[in-house]
């Protein structure tokens, strides 16, 4: 990397501070990873955008992390340079007492580091149908537009109208959903990033600026009552604790928790992290920051899915990105 040509204060111009080597733990839901080579937070689009041209005008790889709620960094890190979305502007163009003809539903709008939970919620208040499966999705509106995020029988592709996107070649372009190649939790952005079994390292993709929803008018106790049923059943099913989210993919026909716990595998550890006894699909660091490492949940990885095959001849696929600097890829 030709890090000694890199003129690291030419952000600040734009109100970007550059920092080097810091930890991207806290900045996970898992809490583990190790540290950035360079990192730096943006709080707004126009700044987003200037940062990514300058990395690309300096030959300096990045990657944005949005919640960090659907990677797993490496003990190594991240070599170039993470970027910190924080762009988090959102806003509802409609007024819930408007009665709009079918062509022309309510918009939507949110920057990509705006919380999905968060921009979900609002819309449910606003008594808005659509995003109502998301109000306790964790991570932000930039990862769930690249994962095609979904639960409870919805999911991205269902309302994104068009996304903002900055592509590889500098320009800006408002892409229509329907040509984001959208699949079960990927997306044409997504195999831009490296997709699903490849480790994923720093490089010069796409970056989601923003996006475009468009939802129903729908009734707003009932919306109430289907928000309010997704967070409890969330609350009731799934662990608290630090934690991937679901770490495999559903095989065809079945459930990776289903046969991780037929396996026997609940309570299963490696060093600080271990199998969820609440959902055998949720691998979880108790600890926290410090708590594990991430070659302790390579390791658990690998030990359920030869359990796994060894019981069931099925092998799982994580569903996690690995990111950063492995010893060879996963
Ligand atoms: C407890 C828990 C529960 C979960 N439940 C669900 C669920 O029900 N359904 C579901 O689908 N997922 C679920 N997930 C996974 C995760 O929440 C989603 O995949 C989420 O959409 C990821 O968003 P993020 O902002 O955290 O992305 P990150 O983890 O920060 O990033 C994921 C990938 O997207 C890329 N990326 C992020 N933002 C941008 C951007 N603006 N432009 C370009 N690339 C970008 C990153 O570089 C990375 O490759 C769960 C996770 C946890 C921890």
């Amino acid at each position: 990397m030709q890090t000694t040509l890199l003129d690291l204060n030419a952000p600040e111009r734009f109100g970007v501070e550059i920092q080097t080597d810091i930890s991207l733990a806290p900045y996970t839901t898992m809490k583990v990873g190790g540290p950035a080579e360079y990192f730096a937070v943006v709080q707004t689009v126009d700044q987003l955008i200037r940062l990514v041209r300058w990395a690309r005008a300096a030959d300096l790889p990045y990657l944005v992390l949005g919640g960090g709620s659907n990677v797993l960094i490496s003990d190594a890190g991240v070599r170039g340079l993470v970027i910190y979305n924080r762009c988090r502007q959102v806003r509802i163009d409609a007024a819930p007492c408007c009665v709009f003809p079918l062509d022309d539903r309510p918009f939507v709008f949110a920057e990509s580091g705006a919380s999905m939970a968060g921009l979900a919620r609002r819309t449910v208040s606003a008594a808005l149908s659509g995003l109502e499966w998301a109000v306790s999705l964790p991570g932000t509106v930039g990862g769930a537009v690249v994962n095609n995020a979904g639960a409870y029988g919805g999911a991205v592709q269902d309302n994104l109208y068009d996304a903002l996107i900055l592509g590889a070649d500098g320009d800006i372009e408002e892409v229509p959903a329907a040509q984001l190649a959208y699949g079960y939790r990927t997306s044409r952005l997504k195999a831009a990033t490296g997709g699903r079994l490849t480790a994923i390292h720093a490089g010069f993709g796409p970056v989601v600026l923003s996006a475009n929803f468009r939802l129903t008018l729908g009734d707003p106790a009932a919306l109430q009552a289907q928000a309010q049923h997704n967070l409890q059943h969330r609350r009731r099913t799934q662990p608290v604790e630090a934690s991937l989210g679901s770490t495999f993919v559903n095989p065809p026909g079945d459930h990776a928790g289903r046969l991780i716990e037929a396996a026997g595998l609940k309570g299963a550890a490696v060093g600080g992290v271990q199998v969820s006894r609440q959902h055998a699909n949720f691998l979880i660091n108790p600890g926290g920051v410090g708590g594990a490492t991430a070659a302790d949940v390579v390791a658990l990885i690998k030990y359920v899915q030869q359990v796994v095959a060894q019981r069931f001849g099925v092998q799982l696929t994580p569903e996690v990105q690995f990111v950063g600097e492995w010893e060879s890829d996963e």
